[in-house]
């Protein structure tokens, strides 16, 4: 499994990422994009609120997730985040 770190580009309420965790990070981005994924996610299509993978750790599971869901400061852990606002973040293109 691989833990992965989504970050919106405009905060959703007070979220500004979303934890998850899946076997195919891609396929699972394409369900977040199409609104089968995460209902969270499914609000930020809603609200043409555009995010990305920011982060993913390979060979993690379940626990590793739970560990930095309850952490409530992912962007500690968020490259973009880190980056700060002077560096333009860029998605990358949709999966096909
Ligand atoms: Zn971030």
């Amino acid at each position: 499994m691989t833990v992965y770190l989504i970050h919106f580009q405009t905060n959703l309420h007070h979220a500004r990422h979303y934890v998850g965790y899946a076997d195919k990070v891609n396929k699972r981005l394409a369900h977040h994009r199409d609104g089968s994924g995460a209902r969270l996610l499914a609000v930020c299509n809603e609200r043409g609120i555009e995010y990305d993978i920011a982060r993913t750790w390979e060979g993690q599971g379940r626990n590793f997730e739970r560990k930095l869901k309850n952490c409530k400061n992912a962007a500690r852990y968020c490259p973009v985040c880190k980056q700060g606002p002077a560096r333009e973040y860029k998605p990358k293109d949709k999966e096909p």
